[in-house]
């Protein structure tokens, strides 16, 4: 399975965090690009992106999209070998799970690979899935070396980890719907934590929020031991262009650099910002973030089945078939720090 680089390529969610890097890179190697955006009228959204198009070879031509319209997508994937769909909410912070998460992920998803269906011309899908689908809490990675593709996220919930659910919900539906049809296959990249600068420097994924809680104080008593997996931003794009073009991606990919924790994310910065920023400095007692947690938006069940438990997925395939090489996170936290500091955003 070849694509052919003078067709024009669909990326879903265009104004997003990880979309940009992905246009970018995309553009760059002069490729056209179908944008889907909310409002194509939105200009303060999308001038970083003109911007970009301006220096770089390849063309953007925008899509008015919504993920809760059917059909919405029918226009602008009409000619489009390969698929990025990447455009589903990352919040945290939901009053709703269902309507806020599961059903613009789970009802995207499906809208976007109907019309593709229309269409008739896409050859692959790459979909921006997450490691949150591979797990859902880190107690679930005890007694294991390590974890990797073949595992599902079994135990989010609307009630518990809900955004850790919609992308699992979301990721199942894709797989269902292109067992359906011999048409495109499907690879998905997922991501660990993204950082890393933004295209948008005032970008409003999570990723934005917790680096940026990193410095304000939130965490100046200390930081919970929670351990994750993280990833250059700018290796995440690479990821998925690799997994669009190469004829040989296949299946589930873990994107992450490292296992690393909240803490070592955060003594980064402060190795390069010695004073002037209440960066954490230690752990935080299990049982003190287990008190505070709904005070701060978090579940004790959350805490419970998170805090304190290593986090350990293998990224030997993103390696290996995609040709990753990773950015050490160490660059990538301190760029990301960078961009906030210039842009008055810490
Ligand atoms: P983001 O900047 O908030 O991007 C989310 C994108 O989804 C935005 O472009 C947003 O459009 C679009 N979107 C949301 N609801 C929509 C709707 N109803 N209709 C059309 N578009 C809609 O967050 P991100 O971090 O880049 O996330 C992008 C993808 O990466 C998501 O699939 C996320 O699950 C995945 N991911 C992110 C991370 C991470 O750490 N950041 C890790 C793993 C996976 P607007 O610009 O109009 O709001």
């Amino acid at each position: 399975m070849k694509i052919n680089k003078s067709a024009p390529v669909m990326v879903t969610g265009a104004t997003g965090y990880v979309a940009g890097h992905l246009v970018k890179t995309l553009i760059s190697e002069g490729l056209t690009v179908h944008a889907t955006v909310r409002d194509p009228n939105n200009i303060e959204k999308l001038k970083y992106l003109n911007d970009l198009e301006s220096q770089l070879p390849g063309k953007i031509k925008y899509f008015k999209a919504d993920l809760l319209q059917d059909g919405s997508f029918d226009e602008a994937c009409k000619g489009c070998e390969l698929v990025f769909h990447t455009a589903s909410p990352f919040k945290l912070e939901i009053k709703d799970p269902q309507r806020d998460l599961v059903t613009p992920a789970v009802n995207g998803t499906q809208n976007v690979l109907q019309s593709i269906n229309k269409s008739k011309d896409c050859k692959r899908v790459v979909l921006t899935s997450s490691c949150a689908s591979i797990i859902g809490d880190a107690i679930e990675c005890e007694g294991r070396e390590y974890t990797d593709e073949s595992n599902w996220n079994e135990t989010s919930s609307l009630d518990h980890q809900p955004y850790s659910y919609s992308k699992t919900m979301a990721e199942k539906a894709a797989w269902e719907i292109s067992k359906g049809q011999d048409q495109w296959d499907l690879v998905t990249i997922n991501p660990s934590l993204v950082v890393g600068p933004g295209i948008n420097p005032f970008g409003t994924s999570e990723s934005f929020k917790l680096v940026k809680q990193m410095a304000d104080g939130t965490f100046k008593m200390g930081a919970p031991a929670f351990y994750i997996g993280a990833v250059d931003v700018r290796d995440v794009a690479i990821a998925h262009y690799n997994a669009g073009f190469m004829p040989s991606a296949s299946g589930r990919n873990i994107i992450s650099a490292e296992n690393t924790d909240m803490l070592s994310l955060a003594s980064h910065l402060k190795r390069k910002y010695p004073t002037g920023y209440p960066f954490p400095k230690s752990i935080l007692p299990k049982t003190i973030v287990w008190l505070a947690a709904p005070l701060v938006g978090f579940t004790r069940k959350m805490i419970k089945l998170n805090v304190g438990y290593p986090w350990n997925m293998s990224n030997l395939k993103s390696k290996e078939e995609l040709k990753l090489e990773y950015t050490p996170l160490e660059k990538s936290m301190t760029d990301f720090f960078e961009q906030m500091i210039e842009n008055n955003i810490i």
